[in-house]
């Protein structure tokens, strides 16, 4: 049996592609572009990278996005100031304040500030709670990114066995949810779940998202099921791997992402699509979406 490897970074130029096609259409129909405010606070460095990747993309595909780099030590209400302001202005759709903020910053009071018509991140409760009910909304970047993945390579999700490692905000409760709503029949796990083991080797479709470098191996997955790593983690080299033993796993998979070049990329790219979609949604717009064929 061969082995697909989903290839986050090779998908993510395509939809980039097809997104500058968008954004054209949207200039000329509404004579602006998409306006992405990514807001960095403090000199992290994996944030500052992060935050450079994300306006790189932006410049790429068209969307507006502006610098909004502020000192570590701005003051809480400065920053909402900042919030409001990006609320109001009519040229910005999307906003995403670069986590994680500096401490002394109240992270839900900045991020619950953010219109969720604007909520490009989807953490606001809103939107947390029109994905729970199904309703049309902008939902996390990474899971919704695994989504694109999954339904690119044309992998089914309708009816299988999917076990998400990891019940966060941002990964594995959206992920579920996601999975769910295409008809997977979903399980979570966590740091308190009995036997991991057993739960994964049941899984037609596994999701990592623990943050626990390598920690996947064979004895984890079932022969030919579809394994998405999301985990970031360095090793003592200093090298990128996710939660999965890329090695071990990968003959016995299916399908399986890689780590660096799997699911990364798949974020920055639903970003942009969901920055688009906020622009449609707000100005009551809906495009014919150009697709490049697979
Ligand atoms: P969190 O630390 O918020 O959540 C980790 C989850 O994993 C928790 O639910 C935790 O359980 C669970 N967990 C931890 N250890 C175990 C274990 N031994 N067995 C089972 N479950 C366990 O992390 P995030 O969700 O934010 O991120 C997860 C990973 O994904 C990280 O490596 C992060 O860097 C990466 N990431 C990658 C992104 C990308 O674009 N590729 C985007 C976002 C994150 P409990 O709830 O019980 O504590």
């Amino acid at each position: 049996m061969s082995t697909i490897v989903l290839n986050g970074r090779e998908l993510s130029q395509t939809l980039l592609k097809e997104q500058q096609i968008q954004v054209e259409e949207i200039v000329r129909l509404k004579g602006r572009p998409p306006g992405l405010a990514v807001v960095l606070v403090g000199q992290d460095q994996a944030s500052e990278t992060y935050v450079r990747n994300k306006r790189g993309a932006c410049a790429k595909v068209g969307i507006f996005a502006p610098d909004i780099n502020l000192p570590a030590d701005t003051p809480q209400k400065e920053l909402e100031a900042i919030i409001d302001r990006l609320n109001a202005d009519p040229s910005i759709d999307g906003i995403l304040v670069q986590l994680p903020l500096p401490s002394g910053i109240e992270k839900e009071t900045i991020l619950y500030r953010i219109d969720p018509a604007k909520d490009v991140d989807g953490f606001h409760p809103v939107n947390v709670g029109k994905l729970v009910i199904g309703l049309e909304t902008l939902a996390p970047c990474t899971p919704t990114g695994i989504m694109t993945l999954l339904d690119r390579y044309h992998i089914p999700v309708s009816g299988k066995n999917a076990v998400v490692l990891g019940r966060s905000l941002i990964v594995g409760k959206p992920m579920a949810l996601l999975l769910m709503a295409r008809d997977a029949t979903v399980t979570v796990c966590h740091s308190r779940t009995a036997h991991l083991m057993e739960e994964t080797r049941r899984a037609d479709i596994v999701v990592a998202a623990m943050g626990k470098p390598l920690m996947v191996n064979r004895d984890f997955i079932k022969p030919g099921a579809v394994v998405i790593d999301v985990g970031i983690s360095r090793n003592q080299e200093g090298k990128l791997v996710g939660d999965v033993d890329y090695a071990a796993v990968a003959p016995v998979a299916s399908a399986i992402t890689p780590v660096p070049g799997g699911v990364g990329p798949m974020t920055i790219a639903t970003l942009l699509d969901n920055t688009i979609r906020a622009f449609c949604l707000r100005e009551g717009i809906s495009l014919q979406l150009a697709r490049t064929p697979s």
